[in-house]
């Protein structure tokens, strides 16, 4: 398994028909990030974490080993449960450094910027602004656990000024504000990257791409070359080296005369093609035409798209109106940008059962799966995708999602 996503919610607004509001899991390699952590999130994790060891599961999730949280917007059904969950990891001795991305108003920004971490937010910044929830949880957050028991946490916001992302680091403690000059990098050789969506505040969908795998070391031509284990490892690791070659000529005349050459050896001549990492993309809230999701038809192949799905076609006028999707919508970009697999969540109260949006969405897009709390989504290094749904306490794999 190279990507494994827990779904562990997929109701919008509200709990409602047995789903909760939403929030996730993605593993990559060994780091775990949350994407969105609406009411009751943390007791969410806890009850699939329960549900994975009794099923003596490949992977364990856990607030404490959490690596990032990253937020689509502030619209409480997604990040109300984060502030509960950082007490708890506090208390709950967490070690490792959590990294918190959330997207802010373009000019939350530019008031940071001039004015530092004190500044006074116009009024054009929602109240939801993540700003505004950051500032909240800060104070809650810093009051609660002393300093010495605080795990390391690093603030990092994106804004979007005439399309160009702009990253800021924010330091609470210090009340400090740094502009990144490039994104933050919080789950090592892979990659968190925000792409922003359409809704009536700032918002965006988060992708995450695990690390390209290097083609396969030729350990048989270095071995005929008689290459040392030094010179073995800087090529296996990247680097050319110089390679002294040394003959011996056998002709009557020259019996004995060694020849010696220097040759540079090309680290990329003793490896195979590499192989492109697998990809998911969550969406967060967002209307019909979001460009920059869009633009994802230009950038590399998508695996998996979990997108909202609101509405269905009934209720397109709705969707319009409060810049959401219908799971038509989501089908249609899902064909737009070339994702393999499409899964919906995020429903309305409205839909106790997912046949219509399922049925809609279908229409537009081969592979569709209607998602549901619990549901365990594994994309192999081939991009293969594996479906697993909770039933009885424990993951069983459907094996004809589609
Ligand atoms: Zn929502």
């Amino acid at each position: 398994m190279e990507l494994e996503a827990h779904l562990l919610g997929t109701s919008s607004a509200r709990p409602a028909n047995g789903r909760e509001v939403s929030g996730s899991i993605v593993i990559v390699g060994k780091y775990q990030i949350a994407i969105d952590a609406g009411e009751g999130f943390q007791t969410r994790l806890k009850k699939q974490a329960q549900v994975l060891k009794n099923a003596k599961w490949e992977t364990r999730i856990s607030h404490t080993r959490l690596d990032a949280i990253a937020l689509t917007h502030g619209h409480l059904d997604h990040c109300w449960g984060v502030l509960p969950m950082l007490l708890s990891m506090g208390l709950d001795c967490k070690k490792n450094p959590l990294s918190v991305l959330a997207p802010l108003h373009h000019d939350a920004y530019i008031a940071l910027v001039k004015d530092g971490m004190d500044a006074k937010m116009p009024d054009s910044v929602p109240t939801v602004d993540l700003i505004n929830q950051m500032r909240f949880w800060w104070a809650h957050l810093f009051n609660k656990i002393s300093p010495e028991d605080m795990f390391p946490i690093f603030w990092y916001t994106v804004s979007w000024i005439d399309g160009e992302e702009k990253w800021l680091q924010l330091d609470p403690q210090n009340g400090t504000v740094s502009q990144l000059s490039t994104p933050p990098k919080p789950i090592g050789p892979h990659s968190l990257t925000p792409h922003q969506t359409t809704h009536s505040v700032p918002s965006c969908g988060w992708r995450i791409t695990s690390a390209d795998h290097l083609g396969k070391f030729n350990a048989k031509r270095s071995a005929e070359l008689g290459l040392s284990h030094n010179q073995i490892s800087k090529l296996a690791n990247g680097e050319d080296i110089t390679y002294v070659a040394t003959s011996a000529t056998t002709s009557s005349a020259t019996t004995g005369v060694i020849s010696v050459a220097n040759e540079i050896l090309l680290a990329s001549d003793f490896r195979g093609p590499s192989t492109s990492g697998v990809s998911i993309l969550i969406t967060g809230d967002t209307g019909a035409d979001a460009p920059e999701l869009l633009a994802l038809a230009k950038a590399a192949p998508l695996n998996l798209l979990i997108h909202e799905s609101t509405y269905s076609d009934s209720y397109q006028t709705n969707a319009i109106n409060y810049l959401h999707s219908t799971s038509r919508d989501a089908a249609k970009v899902a064909t737009k940008i070339a994702a393999e697999n499409l899964v919906l969540t995020h429903y309305s109260s409205r839909f106790v059962k997912t046949e219509i949006p399922l049925t809609e969405a279908r229409e537009d897009h081969p592979r569709v799966h209607a998602g549901e709390d619990g549901d365990i989504f594994q994309i192999e290094r081939d991009g293969s995708l594996k479906i697993f749904r909770i039933s009885d306490g424990s993951p069983s794999q459907i094996f004809e999602p589609f």
